[in-house]
């Protein structure tokens, strides 16, 4: 029998946990063929979410309950969920009822009878959420997506159910600053997006200020993407391009005789010149700053889906396999010490 984690972030939830675990419950009955343990992560609450919690698990042994000793944030909410969850498949979903239960045995189908690693919940309307809000979240997509190499979902939720293996590789990515948006993208697998209506939330209140949400959406473009420190670097070139324009323009003012043109040409070629290299030079340290920053993120070079053949447990072994350089080996960056 399958065991399905359920890892549920709450932060002052204490309106929506008691209509949450109402709904969960007739999906877990439905489920009869599968066992769950929910575990429901307190992510540093005021109000009475812990105390419910306790309770809960004193009732409901399938009801495991985390405790941070502040407020967090819900990414580290889910990570600690991901670390904790002991099931075959382990779902994430928030606790305000956004992301409807009546979805796993949906989800929980698409892995078990299709081929996919990962089922995905995608909000195909935004309707009942603030206007600027959504205005604000359409740009962010579109504007990550430009500038990254992991796609970012229009209406992706956190809501998933992922397979033992997905769940492994996101793992291993133990970076401190997480964007679970991107690191589920980012570790790749099979996902079936299923559609759904936004669901406005059951109770209780958005956790979630413009400048919360601000905050997350750079998170997501630097966690993913280098193309800010890149930018430097190619403004530098744009304004050395426009010095030798000016250059030229004031060489050809010169021999037509007008030196009061050639003179102003050829100073604001110099200015532009000068703060050209500059924005260069900071470019390139850049470059290097940006490479330095992915390594020390320490993600695996690859992540295996299967493999066929090979030793028993190779498959497991090497799934997250770096691949080192032998001494003396040639690579891109020259020969390995
Ligand atoms: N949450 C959390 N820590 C936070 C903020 C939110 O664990 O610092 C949880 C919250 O309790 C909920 C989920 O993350 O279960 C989504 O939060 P919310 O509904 O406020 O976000 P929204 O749906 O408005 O984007
Ligand atoms: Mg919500």
């Amino acid at each position: 029998m399958d065991l399905i984690s359920i890892i549920v972030p709450c932060y002052n939830e204490e309106e929506a946990l008691p209509l949450f675990y109402r709904e969960l419950q007739q999906v877990m009955t439905q489920m009869e063929l599968t066992t769950f343990e929910v575990i429901f992560v307190d992510d540093g609450s005021s109000d009475g979410t812990l105390a419910w919690m306790r309770e809960l698990h004193r009732r409901d042994k399938r009801c495991r309950y985390l405790s941070f000793s502040r407020n967090f944030g819900k990414e580290a909410a889910i990570y600690a969920g991901l670390l904790h969850a002991e099931g075959d498949y382990v779902a994430t979903m928030d606790a305000d009822l956004q992301d409807p239960p009546a979805l796993l045995p949906q989800m929980y189908r698409v892995l078990r009878e299709e081929d996919y690693e990962c089922a995905a919940a995608r909000r195909v309307t935004r309707e009942g959420e603030p206007g600027l809000r959504s205005f604000l979240s359409k740009q962010f997509y579109h504007c990550a997506n430009r500038i990254s190499q992991v796609e970012f979902k229009d209406g992706a939720r956190d809501f998933r159910l992922m397979s033992r293996k997905m769940v492994q590789a996101v793992l291993e990515l133990g970076e401190y600053n997480r964007f679970s948006k991107g690191m589920f993208s980012w570790v790749g697998f099979r996902t079936k997006w299923l559609d759904y209506e936004n669901v406005e939330r059951a109770a209780g209140e958005t956790k979630w200020s413009l400048r919360k949400l601000f905050l997350y959406a750079l998170e997501g473009i630097a966690g993913f993407s280098t193309a800010p420190l890149m930018a430097a670097a190619v403004c530098g070139c744009i304004v050395c391009m426009l010095a030798l324009l000016f250059g030229v323009a004031g060489i050809g003012a010169l021999f037509a005789g007008t030196s009061l043109w050639a003179g102003a040409f050829l100073l604001a070629g110099l200015v532009l010149l000068v703060s050209g290299v500059q924005l260069l030079c900071g470019g390139i340290s850049s470059w290097y700053l940006a490479r330095t920053y992915l390594e020390v993120k320490h993600r695996p070079v690859f992540i295996l889906q299967e493999s066929g053949g090979g030793q028993e447990h190779a498959e497991k072994k090497c799934i997250f396999e770096t691949i080192v350089p032998k001494k003396g080996e040639e690579t891109q960056y020259g020969t390995s010490a």
